[in-house]
Parts: C-alpha cells; structure tokens; sequence
C-alpha cells in the first residue's frame, strides 16, 4: 500500500458506537474489568494504553516499516525514553552539529546518572569509527540535522554499528516518514518530534519512537514509557493522527516550495550561503538524493551577508515569515537560531532558518524579497 493511502487509514479506529467515520477520542483514564478479571476490549489504564494512543502508534509505525511506536508528550520526552533504555556507564555517540536540547538533555540531566556522551561530526564515517569505545551502545544520528541541514549517511553508518553490535537512532523529524525511513536504511530506532511537521499546525506538543523490531529494546521502552508516565495524552493522539493524513500531501507542497525558494534565495545579492539539501550546491545532495528520494523537506538555512545584526535585521522586516522558533507547521516561520540556543551555541550569528510553509510560493518569496532588499 501506499503512503498516501497508509496514512488515512491505518490510523483509524471504526467506532462500534454511532458508526463514526473519524475516530472518537476517549478521554477516559481507565477501562472495565470482567469478572474473570481480564479486561475485553484491551485498555486497563489510559497510562498504560489508551485507544487513540493505539491508532497513532499502529499509523506511525506503519508509515516508518517499524514492529511498534511509543507516543510521548514531547520530542524530548521520547528523547529522554530511549537515553533511559541504557544503563550507568553506557556511551553514546552524539552529533556535533544537531537539535541543541537533545544534545543538553544528553550532557546536564544524563551526564549526571552515568550516561557517557561523545559529539562528534556525523559526516564523517572514519570520525565515527575512532569515536567508538568498548562501552559504547548507541549512536544518535539526526540528518538533516538543525540548523545547517548536514547529512548523515545512515545507511554506512548502521552497517558500521551492526558490526560491532551497536545501535542507531535517527531523530527523522525534518524528513518526516514521508520523506525518509531510516528504518529501510538500516537504522534500529527512529525518533519524530511530532510536534513538528506530523502535527503540521503548530498546536500540539509531542513525540514518538518507532522500533525497527519488537526486542529486548522495545520492551525496555514500552517500560518505560509506562512507569516514567510522559505518555501523550488521548486529545493530542488525535489531533496528532489528524495530521497524519494530511502529511504526504504536506511534505509534498512544503518541499517544493522550499526547493524553488532555496534556489532563487542562492542567486540573491544579499545572501551569502543557502543551506538546502536539494540544492546541487549542498556538500552531500548526492546522498540526499539516495536518502530523500521524494523531497528535501521544508527547511531553508541562510547566512546573510555581514554580521549578526544584518540578519536580524532581515528577520524583523518579514512579514509573512513569523518570528518565532519550532518548524513543520503550515504558516512559514523564520528564527534567527543562535540567539535562540545561547551563548555557547556553534551557530554563525548571519544564520536565519525558515520553516517554508503551505503558503503559496509567490507570496514567500515577495515577502523574502523585500526582507533582504
Ligand atoms: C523540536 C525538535 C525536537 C524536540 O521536540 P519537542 O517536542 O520540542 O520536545 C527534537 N529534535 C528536532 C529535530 C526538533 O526539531
């Protein structure tokens, strides 16, 4: 089956009430018992599972090619649920240049309960290799990677892993399922914010973890995504299984208009670099093109020519573009990334990212047109 099709359907429970054709959501915390004491109908307690909890992860895990999904109320709490698989005295590789909260996340509340973490530039497969210690069980791969959209050869990269019995978990929350599935690449564990383009209309908070394979790993999580309790809550499943439907037809519209964007923003006077992965100019389109068949994506780095205060400067004149930071949602947004991450992000200060919206293209570009005039 398609994805187009996949991703209405498999997210659906038929309701045996009213005969409803979209999902009921069930906001009750928990669920009858029969006398036998067995519970019918599956559902104990919404912590444990919950029916639009269910018809999320069966679309997710669907739309990824993985055996099972773990929905949690934030992209850092799903984060946090696969760090808490792991033991004290664990290592992790980490990249050098990605999501700066996850890498936080690794370092502050980690470090601190025996979590042993290396950063280092996922780009490169020989720094890779020399990164790896005996003790290490995971790497953490994020590409396109925040803010300058480097790539990540995931496929070399999880062969290299596999060989020494190391997993690997690709943060996919710019490529979207739609885009790239890392899981086909080799991957063993995949990671959406889903708060990003999967929500698709910047109301919702959330993440998710799709497991390649039902194992000893999966069960940790499913454990703790029960006993740690940052489990998503029935309203937000739904909405979040909402814009499932709507994400092929999303990551369609949101990659071509970026792709045309990126390309007349590079042949702009007052810019001085565009990061974009479907642009031939991008260090590794090649790979891209292998890894991203479908698209790109709709995220857009640029470095405008002189210093931090000129590219403020641009980001204040938009008027379509919002200033405001987070990504994937219909209504285009720019954000000047490093006064975002704080004083000891690597971000060059003339760095803006947009998140390219549903707009229409014309109208984006107008808008970048007389921000850069
Ligand atoms: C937003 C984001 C996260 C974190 O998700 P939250 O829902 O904000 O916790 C992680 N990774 C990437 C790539 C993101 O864009």
């Amino acid at each position: 089956m398609k994805k187009e099709t996949q991703a209405i359907h498999a997210t659906n429970l038929l309701d045996e009430t009213a005969g409803a054709i979209a999902t009921p959501i069930f906001l009750s915390t928990t669920f009858t018992r029969d006398a036998d004491g067995s519970y019918p109908k599956g559902h104990m307690y919404s912590r444990n599972s919950n029916p639009n909890r269910d018809a999320l992860e069966k679309g997710l895990a669907a739309l990824e090619g993985g055996a099972k999904a773990f929905a949690f109320g934030s992209g850092l709490a799903a984060v946090s649920a696969v760090f808490q698989c792991m033991k004290s005295g664990d290592h992790i590789l980490m990249p050098s240049v990605g999501y700066y909260a996850s890498m936080k996340l690794a370092e502050e509340i980690m470090g601190p309960w025996g979590l042993q973490m290396t950063q280092v530039n996922m780009e490169d497969l020989k720094a890779i290799k020399a990164a790896i210690k005996p003790n290490t069980k995971l790497i953490w791969l994020e590409t396109p990677a925040n803010p300058l959209l480097g790539i990540s050869d995931i496929q070399a990269i999880s062969k290299l892993a596999q060989s020494q019995g190391i997993k690997v978990a690709v943060d996919n929350t710019i490529a979207t399922p739609i885009l790239q599935n890392p899981i086909h690449l080799g991957a063993d564990i995949v990671m959406h914010a889903t708060t990003k383009y999967i929500g698709g209309h910047s109301d919702v908070l959330g993440g998710a973890i799709i497991m390649r394979e039902e194992n000893e790993w999966s069960e940790r999580l499913k454990r703790v995504q029960i006993l740690m309790g940052a489990t998503q809550n029935p309203l937000d499943c739904y909405l979040l299984a909402r814009g499932l439907k709507t994400l092929p037809l999303r990551m369609r519209e949101h990659s071509a208009s970026a792709l045309t964007l990126a390309k007349r923003l590079e042949n702009h006077p007052a810019i001085e670099r565009v990061h974009y992965p479907g642009l031939a100019s991008h260090p590794q389109h090649e790979l891209a093109k292998i890894q991203m068949p479908n698209g790109f994506s709709g995220m857009i780095s640029i470095q405008i020519k002189g210093d931090e205060k000129n590219a403020r400067k641009v980001a204040s004149k938009l008027k379509l573009f919002q200033q405001a930071t987070s990504l994937g949602g219909v209504e285009s947004l720019v954000e000047h990334r490093k006064s975002i991450e704080g004083p000891a992000s690597l971000t060059p200060g003339n760095l803006l990212r947009l998140s390219i919206g549903l707009e229409h293209v014309d109208d984006l570009w107008e808008d970048l047109d007389q921000g850069l005039a």
